[in-house]
């Protein structure tokens, strides 16, 4: 079946996330039966990179957001890897400085767009706006729950301009999270990631689920969809996200463009040197 489908938030309902499961591996009984299908996306994602990089008309936006643990850098090492780093780039938005608040919440994220040919992931993204803002009242609901309709009227414009917009929310349950946060600190070259905040947003996971709820449902959008991808096995998750991917760098139907010089005169030459 066809993963796109199948992992889309529609944007007619409200979504519940409570509905979903975390667990859920589709089709596959184990990694190992899915082992073909991965290296077989690894592959594809090499090729379908490469064409995009040359044709350089189109590009490529991949929206990371996720609770803690979650696996969002792992999710962005398993589909960078394939790739050639001299078109992609992963983005991370972290709390906004001085100066970033000084301006609309979209400024600094529309600095970071792919430019045609390229890929980029947004590590976090401007749904920080109407997730972590919301949930610790940084702003007045007043101000937050306009963003919605700026964030569509902003991707919207993206698309406008040959960006493709995949989103994706990596989804694992609470209890995955506590066993992810105790593996953490019982493994010494994990220790470094975690941080006080990590443990605390623990308490707000309702108000969090809640914010993602109103946030994929307001926000997948034809043309700029919401996935949610069940997350509690890392494989899955990988298998699922670069499913996606194929599938949409395969519908954007990217063509390497026509040599601009005469091959055959190029050819002649080179010739005429190895006699
Ligand atoms: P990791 O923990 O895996 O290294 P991370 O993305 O969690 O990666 P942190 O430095 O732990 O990185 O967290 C970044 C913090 O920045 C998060 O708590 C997030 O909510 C916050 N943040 C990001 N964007 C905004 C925003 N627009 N407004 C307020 N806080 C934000
Ligand atoms: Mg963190």
């Amino acid at each position: 079946m066809n993963y796109r489908k199948r992992f889309t938030v529609p944007s007619t309902a409200k979504i519940d996330l409570t509905k979903i499961d975390p667990d859920s591996t589709a089709e596959f009984k184990s990694k190992k039966h899915a082992l073909a299908k991965l290296n077989e996306n690894t592959k594809l994602l090499t090729e379908l990179q490469y064409k995009l990089y040359a044709e350089s008309k189109q590009s490529l936006l991949i929206v990371l957001q996720a609770m803690d643990a979650a696996g969002k850098d792992g999710t962005i090492n398993h589909v960078m890897a394939p790739m050639n780093p001299q078109g992609c780039r992963v983005c991370g938005f972290k709390a906004p400085s001085t100066e970033e608040r000084a301006h609309d919440f979209l400024w600094r994220i529309h600095k970071q767009t792919p430019k045609n040919g390229e890929i980029v992931i947004f590590n976090r993204s401007h749904y920080e706006d109407v997730l972590v803002a919301r949930v610790h009242d940084l702003v007045p609901k007043k101000i937050w729950s306009r963003r919605y309709e700026f964030i569509n009227d902003f991707e919207k414009m993206l698309v406008a301009h040959n960006t493709k917009i995949v989103k994706f929310y990596l989804h694992i349950d609470k209890q995955e999270q506590l066993s992810r946060f105790m593996k953490r600190l019982d493994i010494p070259e994990k220790q470094w990631k975690i941080s006080d905040s990590d443990y605390s947003e623990r308490a707000y996971w309702e108000q969090y689920r809640e914010a993602f709820e109103e946030a994929l449902s307001r926000c997948s959008t034809k043309h700029a969809p919401w996935y949610v991808i069940p997350a509690n096995h890392k494989w899955f998750r990988n298998l699922a996200v670069s499913e996606i991917l194929v599938e949409t760098l395969k519908s954007m139907r990217m063509r390497i463009p026509e040599p601009s010089v005469d091959l055959d005169e190029i050819r002649k030459l080179a010739e005429k040197e190895t006699r």
